[in-house]
C-alpha cells in the first residue's frame, strides 16, 4: 500500500526532502544547506556535486527519520532553483565547471551585446523573457567561451547541459533519464514557450548543440525511477520552484496570484491557456501543467533580492543572529525614520530590469539606528513586491479591462513567516494577503504533480480541498499614508539608479 509522496525541493540555499501523506500533511522533512561560492563581485556559483550530495542525503535522512519504508512511497516529485545551469561530461558524469547560479551577473556584457545586435525582440517573442544575465542561455555561452576545450567537446557530443532538475534526475537514475519539464525549459532562453520545443535559432545564437539538451516533458508524468534504500521510486513530477509553489497554492485559474518570499521574491499570476505579452516588464512563462492538458501560462515578476537582504543583515552586517529576529528588532521602532534601503545588490528586476543598479541606503539622519535599518530592509522586500504587483495590475487592466482583478495574493516561502512583513505588504499594496497554512508550498507543488501522475491524488479539485487556509492580513493604513510611503520608495529607487549612471 502506497501511503506517501516524496518531494525533492532543491532551493537556492538548501536541498530539502519532504514526505507528504494522502491529506497533503507533512510527515517528515530533512534539509541540508548548499554552499554558495562568490568568486568575484556579482558572480554566484555552487558545486554541482555538493547540490546532488546534499539532495541525496536529505532524501535518506528524511526517510530514515520518518520510519517509513521506501516501498510505501508512491512517487517522487522534483522542484528546483530555476535558471541555474550545469554542464557535465557525458562519459565521466563530472561537471566541467561549477553550476552558474541564477543570481550570477557575469554575463551582463553578453546580454548588452545581444541587445545591441537587435536580438531582444526575437527573444521576448519566442521565450517570453527579457535579455538579462538571470536566464541560462548566456550562462551556457559563457562556459563555452571561457572553459578550455568546452566548445569542441560540446560539438563532439561529449557534454550534457541541464538545469538543476535535469542534473538531479540524471544523477539519481545513474544516467538513464535525461529530461526536463516545460517550466524549467521556459527559463533557459532556449525554449519556444508557444511550442514547448528547443528553438533552433536560439540554439544557434548561444552555440548549444541540440544533442546536449534534455528532452522537454510535461510537469506531471512518469519519467523513470530511481533506487532508494532497496526500493524503486518513480519520478513523476518536475517543476521549477516558482511554478511548483503556484501549483502547491492551488492557483489553477486565470487571475489567481501568489508571491513567494525566499532568497528572491517571485510573483506569479495564472493567465489560463493564454501566453500574455506584458507591456510592464513582466515575463511570460509556463505554468506547471499535467501531461494531456493544454499548456497553461503565467505572468511573472521577479525581485532578485528578497529574503536575501535579511540574510545580508545577518551574515555581512551582523545586525541579527537569525533571520526571524528581524521582526523583533523592526517592531521596536514605529517606522524607519525616513530611511529607505534598496537592496539592488545585483541590479533590479521587474519592472526596472536595470543590470547596473547597486544597493543604496538613503534618508539617513543621526538618529537612525540599527532597528531602523532592519525595518527598512524588511520594507524593501514589500516595496519591491508592490512594484511587481502594480505592474501586474496594469497588465491585467490592459488584458481584462479591470486591474482590480488582483485583490488578494497567496503567499509562501521562508520570509512569509514574518507577520510584520506580511502586514507591510498588505498596507503598501492595499491588498488582502493570505498566507499558506503549509509554508512548504513549493515542495507541496512537486508532491501534487507527482501524486497526480501516479493516481495518488485524484484531481486538482481534490487538492484544493486539502490545502487549508492560513493567516490573513488586511490593509491597516489609509490612502494618504500609502501615497507618502510609496512616494519615498520611488525617490529611493531614483537615487539608486542615478548612482549607477554616475558610476558608468
Ligand atoms: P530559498 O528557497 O530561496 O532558499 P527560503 O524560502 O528557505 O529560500 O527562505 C529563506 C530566505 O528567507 C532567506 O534569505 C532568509 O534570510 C529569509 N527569511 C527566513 N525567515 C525570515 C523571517 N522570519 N523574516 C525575514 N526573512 C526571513
Amino acid at each position: 500500500m502506497k501511503k506517501y509522496i516524496l518531494a525533492l525541493d532543491e532551493g537556492t540555499t538548501s536541498a530539502r526532502a519532504i514526505l507528504f501523506d494522502k491529506k497533503a500533511n507533512i510527515v517528515a522533512m530533512a534539509q541540508h544547506e548548499i554552499t554558495q561560492i562568490y568568486p568575484r563581485a556579482g558572480w554566484v556559483e555552487q558545486d554541482p556535486m555538493d547540490i546532488y550530495a546534499n539532495q541525496y542525503s536529505a532524501i535518506t535522512e528524511c526517510i530514515a527519520k520518518s520510519g517509513v519504508s521506501p516501498e510505501e512511497i508512491a512517487a517522487a516529485g522534483v522542484t528546483n532553483q530555476r535558471e541555474t545551469v550545469i554542464v557535465w561530461d557525458k562519459n565521466t558524469g563530472k561537471p566541467i565547471y561549477n553550476a552558474i547560479v541564477w543570481q550570477c551577473r557575469r554575463t551582463a556584457d553578453i546580454c548588452e551585446k545581444l541587445e545591441k545586435d537587435g536580438y531582444a525582440e526575437y527573444i521576448h517573442k519566442t521565450t517570453g523573457l527579457r535579455l538579462d544575465p538571470y536566464f541560462s542561455g548566456t550562462k551556457i555561452k559563457w562556459i563555452f567561451d571561457n572553459i578550455e576545450g568546452a566548445r569542441e567537446k560540446a560539438e563532439a557530443g561529449e557534454l550534457m547541459v541541464g538545469t538543476v532538475d535535469t542534473w538531479i534526475i540524471w544523477k539519481l537514475t545513474e544516467g538513464k533519464v535525461f529530461v526536463t519539464d516545460r517550466t524549467n525549459a521556459s527559463r533557459t532562453m532556449l525554449c519556444n514557450i508557444h511550442t514547448g520545443e528547443w528553438d533552433e535559432q536560439l540554439l544557434k545564437l548561444f552555440g548549444v548543440p541540440r544533442s546536449m539538451l534534455p528532452e522537454i516533458k510535461s510537469s506531471s508524468e512518469i519519467y523513470g525511477s530511481f533506487e532508494c534504500m532497496g526500493a524503486y521510486i518513480p519520478i513523476a513530477g518536475i517543476a521549477g520552484d516558482q511554478q511548483a509553489a503556484l501549483f502547491g497554492q492551488c492557483c489553477f485559474n486565470a487571475g489567481e496570484v501568489k508571491n513567494t518570499y525566499g532568497t528572491g521574491c517571485f510573483l506569479l499570476a495564472h493567465t489560463g491557456n493564454k501566453a500574455i505579452k506584458s507591456s510592464q516588464g513582466l515575463l511570460t512563462t509556463v505554468a506547471a501543467t499535467e501531461a494531456g492538458r493544454a499548456t497553461e501560462y503565467v505572468l511573472e515578476g521577479s525581485v532578485f533580492v528578497g529574503g536575501a537582504v535579511i540574510r545580508w543583515l545577518r551574515d555581512e552586517l551582523g545586525l541579527i543572529k537569525e533571520a526571524k529576529e528581524s521582526e523583533h528588532f523592526a517592531k521596536k521602532v514605529e517606522d524607519t525614520r525616513g530611511v529607505y534601503l534598496v537592496p539592488a545588490f545585483g541590479g533590479l528586476g521587474t519592472p526596472y530590469w536595470d543590470m547596473h543598479a547597486r544597493g543604496t541606503v538613503v534618508g539617513l539622519t543621526g538618529g537612525a539606528g540599527k532597528n531602523h535599518i532592519i525595518r527598512a530592509a524588511l520594507e524593501s522586500i514589500a516595496y519591491q513586491s508592490e512594484d511587481v504587483i502594480s505592474a501586474m495590475k496594469a497588465d491585467m487592466e490592459d488584458i481584462y479591462g479591470f486591474g482590480e482583478i488582483i485583490s488578494s495574493i497567496k503567499v509562501d516561502g521562508g520570509a512569509s513567516s514574518n507577520d510584520l512583513l506580511m502586514q507591510m505588504q498588505s498596507d503598501f499594496s492595499n491588498i488582502k494577503v493570505c498566507r499558506a497554512s503549509n509554508p512548504e508550498a513549493t515542495a507541496a507543488g512537486a508532491a501534487f504533480l507527482a501524486g497526480l501522475a501516479v493516481g495518488f491524488y485524484e484531481s486538482r479539485e481534490q487538492l484544493k480541498g486539502l490545502v487549508g487556509e492560513g493567516k490573513v492580513f488586511m490593509p491597516q493604513i489609509d490612502a494618504k499614508k500609502r501615497k507618502e510611503l510609496l512616494g519615498g520608495w520611488r525617490r529611493a529607487i531614483k537615487a539608486c539608479r542615478a548612482f549607477a549612471e554616475i558610476e558608468e
